[in-house]
């Protein structure tokens, strides 16, 4: 299983949304897929479709219990893509990991057993703290959506520090995969700039697909549906579409779930 940190510590950059509508595209490609939601606002869960009064397990007793991502995914109702969702308890476990052994390692642990899954997807809390760390050392890569805006370059330099700091302490291995910006607005001539600022740093770790500001994509989670499946037609949902083509372009060779 490839697995993928989803990551930025700024909120409301596009995150949840980028997790949910990529999985759900490398779903329909054939790649059984796995989302772990690692925010307490459960944003990715509910989005999906997963109502609190549903959530039984999560990626809670993943971190505190270690219990096992087999017992406590859910199927989505998108074939091949299953979740393990966040609950409130999960605002608690940053605290609770302080005191524990091995703090940074635990989601990293549960995730060595085979799920059959291909590519787990994990969708970061908008900070830097142990649930972010946790899914840095799962990861073999991160994924970051960056919105266009005064100060987003600033914001990246400190989370590549700290994915260099993950490098030398807990995860030689982490990757990036990619730098995706999000909300872009074509008629913004600030977020041009910061585009072509972002783009002349970083060159090639940037996506050449960009995701547009489009409402559809915003509408798709009040009805607990990917903007995939709720508007599949809509320039939001191209895009991500675009995006996972050129994403898997990326990756190693998918491994054949047994
Ligand atoms: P994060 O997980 O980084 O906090 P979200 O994916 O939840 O960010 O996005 C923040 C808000 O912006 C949500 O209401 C979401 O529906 C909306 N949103 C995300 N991407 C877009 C976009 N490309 N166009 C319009 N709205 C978007
Ligand atoms: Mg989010």
């Amino acid at each position: 299983m490839i697995t993928v940190a989803v990551a930025n510590q700024k909120g409301g950059v596009g995150k949840t949304t980028t997790a949910i509508n990529i999985a759900t595209a490398l779903a329909a490609t054939g790649w059984k897929s796995l989302l772990i939601d690692l925010d307490p606002q459960g944003n990715c869960s509910t989005g999906i479709g997963i109502s609190s009064g549903e959530r039984e397990r999560s990626s809670y007793d993943l971190l505190i219990d270690q219990a096992s991502v087999a017992d406590c995914l859910m199927p989505t109702r998108i074939p091949g893509l299953d979740i393990v969702p966040a609950t409130v308890d999960l605002s608690g476990a940053e605290v609770e990991l302080v005191s524990v052994e091995d703090r940074t390692h635990r989601l990293r642990k549960v995730l060595t057993a085979d799920t059959g899954h291909d590519i787990c997807l994990i969708d970061c809390p908008p900070s830097l703290g142990l649930l972010t760390l946790n899914a840095l050392t799962a990861a073999d890569s991160i994924l970051v959506p960056l919105q266009c805006e005064f100060f987003a370059l600033e914001g990246l330099s400190q989370l590549l520090q700290t994915v260099e700091r993950v490098q030398e302490r807990f995860n030689p291995d982490l990757g990036i995969l990619g730098i995706v910006l999000t909300m872009y607005d074509r008629r913004n001539r600030l977020t041009d700039q910061v585009a072509d600022d972002v783009r002349s740093c970083l060159r090639d770790l940037v996506f050449e697909s960009v995701i547009p500001r489009n409402v559809r994509l915003s509408e798709a989670p009040s009805h607990g549906l990917p903007a995939l499946i709720y508007d599949h037609a809509c320039p939001g949902s191209q895009a991500y579409m675009k995006l996972a083509r050129e994403l898997i372009g990326r990756l190693p060779e998918r491994r054949i779930a047994a």
